[in-house]
């Protein structure tokens, strides 16, 4: 049997002398894992289908629910994400997002274009902290894990003065509703998140990378997920 299906390889393990077995973020199933034979090869034509970031329409054939690559045509490689350090990290911080949260055959169109446009976002735009950051805002609202941004969690209003986060909540809350359990942030972190969550946050906006420490230090405690990418990436802006 024959599937044609769009997906994005997320990465690969060596399988035997030449062959890979591929992991592929697809539109119609979810993730699914896929042989690709004679990939290792000087010159094997499939090459471009076993990288990471490659975004195709496959060709499987299928026996049982066992996949091989048969045939590939290229959609987007995502190509400046090869040739920038910073949005190679940011490119694989979504790759390693859906690897940690979105489980074999749990089929999602939506997060899919999400995955797809943040990729587009990080490789073709300047800024690649921008579509992070508001990827993984809307990722984890998906996953289960939203950020309250609507104003302080307790009373409901604007969060002008100091403020406070709770990551076991992922809440926010003013000066006069903090009850202790959490920790102090800056505002302009907190109004950070709220812009980029309103698609309203701009290239070049300093608290970006706070407002990407938040989302990391809040991956790490709540969704108890590591991801390595995002790590690098925020090391980068340490230096
Ligand atoms: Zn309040």
């Amino acid at each position: 049997m024959e599937e044609k299906i769009s997906g994005i390889v997320l990465g690969g393990t060596a399988f035997g002398e030449n062959d890979k077995i591929l992991n592929i973020f697809t539109l119609e199933k979810g993730v699914v894992s896929a042989k690709i034979k004679g990939v290792k090869k000087a010159g094997a034509k499939l090459k471009f289908a076993a990288e990471p970031f490659c975004f195709a329409e496959f060709v499987f054939s299928k026996t049982g629910d066992k996949r091989t690559v048969i045939g590939a045509s290229l959609i987007d490689s995502f190509y400046p994400v090869r040739e920038d350090l910073k949005k190679y990290f940011a490119a694989g911080t979504v790759l390693e997002f859906i690897k940690h949260f979105y489980r074999e055959s749990m089929v999602s169109p939506d997060d899919f274009l999400l995955s797809v446009n943040a990729l587009g976002d990080i490789a073709y735009g300047d800024d690649p902290l921008v579509p992070l950051v508001e990827f993984l805002i809307a990722a984890l609202k998906d996953a289960g894990y939203a950020l309250k941004l609507d104003g302080c969690f307790k009373c409901g209003k604007d969060i002008d003065g100091r403020t406070f986060f709770d990551y076991r909540s992922g809440a926010f809350y003013g000066e006069d509703c903090f009850d202790g359990s959490g920790r102090e942030i800056h505002n302009e972190t907190f109004k950070a998140l709220c812009r980029a969550e309103n698609g309203e946050l701009l290239n070049g906006d300093e608290f970006a990378i706070k407002a990407l420490k938040l989302l990391d230090y809040y991956l790490k405690n709540r969704a108890e997920e590591k991801l390595n990418s995002l790590e690098q990436l925020i090391q980068t802006f340490n230096k």
